[in-house]
């Protein structure tokens, strides 16, 4: 905690022993009946959940004893005893605790939270970061505000994300295949192709499936796909596509799976520099507006000491210069072509020229270099973590982004609609 962290803390066990004793006293005749259904059928109220409290002191979750409904609504008693916060890092047993990182040790130093905020990153599909360095930016940031917010965005995405699915490797929508992983993973995968030893054995852009192209994929991108045939094409050939955005997680509610994780080109994009800059992977950035790619190369490098951008070139250039661009490109010796000229047009340049490309990692990025030069403000995590990224966009460019969010996002739904009643037909 930053400032009096007594006062912060002291402000905060306030809010929780106010609020829990409000649903308490709002709560009091379901409880009592929960409670002798819990007798009734078992013949116990309780189960106990051994778990480490703050300053590792261990306590008893509780849940009412028994399958009926509500079991988790006994929880108001721990936060009422002071085992409990309603917003901090998740509660952990004896032996996950004895398994943390030392750096880990922090988010002992504040109450468990009945809502945690990796869990909330987790049930939007944005939790890229490990659970320690979530807690840990918590812990730091600790204030009332920071924990109203959270327990509502929790309240809010638990209400959006239901329940977790069983997530297949592999996922389906409008024929377009979509491999189902994490940021984590992702990541692995570009580093292993991108690097000098792995290149040798990709085929590159030899064949007619262009086995270089790493796509994401947004409901937009999937309306596109839907009635683009040599769009959907590309996608379809292409060496792997990863899904981007919280329409995709609704997506496959709809269908009945689970989403691993969003795996966003602009929550990649971060991590990717500070992996290449430890493998010195070199990346090319090409596209976006005059002036933008440099800054995005300058913001990168000052982020990411010693990642190595070997070449920038803006997006607004005709058929006549294409070939020295792409002399260029290979001639600078990049690992990574990141290409930013919207959807679907970096996807098809990319397949139009796959086999005069060299980069072995080749990937369309739309707006993201407009994000990482500042051009462009992202939205803040808050509204991210509730998967209302979308509603910044429109709001940003209302005149160009309408036509994507008011009616693509419905009829992105529409078309997953009718392809979950063929699936089951
Ligand atoms: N762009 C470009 N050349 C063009 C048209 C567009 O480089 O001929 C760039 C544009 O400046 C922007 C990006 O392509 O940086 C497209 O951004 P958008 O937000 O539309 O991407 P998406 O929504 O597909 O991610």
């Amino acid at each position: 905690m930053r400032d009096q962290p007594s006062s912060v803390a002291g402000t905060i066990r306030l809010f929780d022993l106010t609020l829990a004793s409000l649903l308490a006293a709002a709560l009091a005749p379901f409880w009592l009946a929960r409670l002798l259904a819990a007798g009734w059928q078992t013949g116990r109220l309780f189960e106990r959940e051994p778990l480490l409290g703050r300053d590792r002191q261990p306590f008893c979750r509780l849940a009412f004893a028994g399958p009926a409904a509500g079991r988790g609504l006994a929880v108001l008693f721990n936060v009422l005893r002071g085992d409990l916060a309603f917003a901090g890092p998740r509660p952990l047993t004896a032996a996950q605790a004895e398994s943390l990182p030392l750096e880990a040790e922090r988010r002992f130093s504040v109450r468990p939270g009945v809502f945690s905020p990796y869990q909330l990153q987790r049930q939007t599909g944005i939790a890229h970061d490990s659970e320690t360095q979530v807690d840990r930016a918590f812990v730091e940031r600790m204030s009332l505000r920071g924990s109203v917010g959270l327990i509502a965005r929790s309240l809010l995405a638990g209400l959006l994300g239901g329940s977790e699915r069983p997530a297949p490797p592999r996922l389906d929508f409008f024929g377009v295949p979509i491999v189902n992983t994490t940021m984590d993973e992702a990541l692995d995968w570009i580093v292993a192709r991108a690097s000098p030893a792995s290149a040798e054995r990709a085929t590159g852009g030899q064949g007619e499936a262009n086995s270089s192209l790493l796509a994401f994929v947004n409901p937009d991108c999937l309306n596109i796909a839907y009635t683009h045939d040599a769009y959907r094409a590309v996608l379809q050939g292409a060496a792997r596509v990863l899904p981007d955005g919280i329409g995709l997680k609704i997506g496959c509610r709809m269908l009945g799976v689970g989403l691993a994780a969003n795996v966003n080109g602009t929550d990649l994009f971060p991590r990717l520099c500070e992996r290449a800059a430890r493998e010195g992977l070199a990346l090319f950035l090409l596209g976006a507006r005059p002036g933008v790619a440099e800054q995005v190369a300058e913001n990168m490098r000052r982020r990411h000491p010693g990642l190595i951008v070997a070449g920038v070139q803006h997006g607004y250039f005709d058929a006549a210069e294409e070939a020295a661009i792409i002399g260029r490109i290979n001639g600078s010796g990049a690992r990574i072509l990141l290409v930013a000229f919207g959807v679907p047009r970096q996807e098809l340049w990319l397949a139009q020229h796959r086999k005069r490309l060299q980069p072995p990692v080749r990937m369309g990025v739309g707006g993201l270099f407009d994000f990482y030069s500042g051009r462009i403000p992202r939205a803040p995590l808050w509204l991210r973590e509730i998967g209302l990224e979308w509603v910044w966009r429109l709001a940003q460019e209302p005149g160009r982004m309408w036509r994507r969010y008011l009616i693509g996002n419905p009829l992105f739904l529409y078309r997953v609609w009718l392809q979950a009643r063929k699936e089951k037909a």
